[in-house]
């Protein structure tokens, strides 16, 4: 699985080039930890890395 650099979302597809979010190519497997954001107006995580749809995101994208 791939993180998007743009908005950090996990992308599970190997055969999809474009994120499943955001439409970047601009996919990469240098990543490093995974966040579950389920309620993001009440998280301190998704505040933190400016997410507001829940999902799966990488925590560090290189
Ligand atoms: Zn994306």
């Amino acid at each position: 699985m791939k993180a998007c650099r743009r908005c950090r979302t996990i992308n599970h597809d190997k055969n999809n080039p474009r994120c499943i979010h955001c439409n970047s190519t601009d996919l990469t497997n240098e990543f490093s930890g995974i966040v579950y954001i389920i309620d993001p107006e009440h998280s301190e995580i998704a505040k933190k890395l400016q997410i507001d749809t829940p999902g799966e995101y990488a925590l560090r994208v290189r």
